[in-house]
């Protein structure tokens, strides 16, 4: 099981440990070499639908020669505030496309979207440039996006989803019930999954607060034709409880930590009947 769980799975390496702001600077500065040094990798994090496979969600990860492997919460704000997202999602990307081409099956690769790659014009053009350069089908492809990520219902950002919506890719709204949680943005957007944040996953079975949530989201999202995920799925009784009120795809450590590229082949192959046992 140890082995499974996976070389170069990211710790949690907390830059605030960094306690002067000369090491704090450090890490700015080798955050802005990661990319050419070749520092980041992906890891895919299986979702599954019905006991099989949908697809996975790229995950990025940062191996510091120093530090070891980063996890993105620590990051991704440093790479915000520096203006460094649209580049690096850019090649998250392109890599997590090209990796999904070669997987032993059309399964579907999400990728996370930043606000700034979000605002920074011609989205639409660059994402269905990578699909054409690497030959992924605009179906294979989600791309996850948060709340805060929208903030607006303007003119831009719908036009934005639709277009992506119009050439066959599909939008998912990430960590759904955190954020503003506007059901202005389930009217507007043309969302294919609402993804249910963990929050409101751990305490499933403890919490009728969070089950009558989990419930009406999962009935909302059906009324408007839309699918739902479940976030953090750590316990049998948590898949059992889910799918018997019919939500569509499950995503956590039950099913699988995220997976190193290399260890997707053999996931696959023990997945048929894995997940037959795992999955209640
Ligand atoms: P997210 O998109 O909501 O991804 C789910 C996070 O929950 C991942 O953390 C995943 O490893 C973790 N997770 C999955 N299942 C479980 C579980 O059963 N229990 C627990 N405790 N955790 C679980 P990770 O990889 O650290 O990523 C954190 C966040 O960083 C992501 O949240 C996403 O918002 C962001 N992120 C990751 N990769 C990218 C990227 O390429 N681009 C952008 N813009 N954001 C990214
Ligand atoms: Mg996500
Ligand atoms: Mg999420
Ligand atoms: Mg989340």
């Amino acid at each position: 099981a140890a082995k499974k769980e996976g070389r170069g799975r990211a710790k949690s390496f907390d830059p605030s440990m960094l306690e002067s702001l000369e090491q704090r600077e450090l890490l700015r500065r080798s955050l802005r070499m990661a990319l050419a040094q070749q520092q980041f990798f992906i890891e895919y994090q299986p979702i599954v639908e019905s006991g099989r496979i949908f697809g996975f969600e790229a995950l990025l990860r940062w191996r510091h020669p120093l530090l070891g492997t980063i996890t993105p919460a620590a990051f991704i704000p440093m790479a915000e505030a520096d203006g460094l997202m649209p580049e690096i999602g850019a090649w998250v990307l392109e890599q997590a496309c090209r990796e999904a081409m070669k997987w032993p099956q059309n399964y579907t690769v999400a990728v996370n979207l930043s606000a700034a790659e979000f605002l920074t014009s011609g989205l639409t053009d660059r994402v269905s440039h990578t699909l054409d350069l690497v030959g992924l089908p605009p179906d294979r492809l989600e791309l996850e996006i948060t709340e805060s990520v929208l903030l607006e219902r303007t003119v831009n950002n719908i036009d934005t989803l639709n277009t992506l919506n119009v050439l066959g890719i599909r939008i998912s709204l990430d960590d759904f019930g955190t954020d503003y949680s506007s059901l202005s943005y389930l009217k507007t957007f043309p969302f294919d999954t609402i993804k249910i944040d963990r929050y409101f996953i751990t305490d499933l079975e403890s919490d009728l607060k969070s089950q009558a949530i989990v419930r009406c989201i999962v009935n909302l999202a059906h009324d408007l034709q839309m699918r739902v995920t479940a976030e953090g799925v750590e316990t049998p009784e948590q898949a059992k409880w889910l799918r018997s009120i019919g939500c569509d795809r499950l995503q956590g450590y039950l099913i699988s930590r995220p997976l190193s590229v290399e260890a997707i082949g053999e996931f696959v192959t023990q997945a048929e009947t894995s997940l037959g046992q795992m999955l209640p």
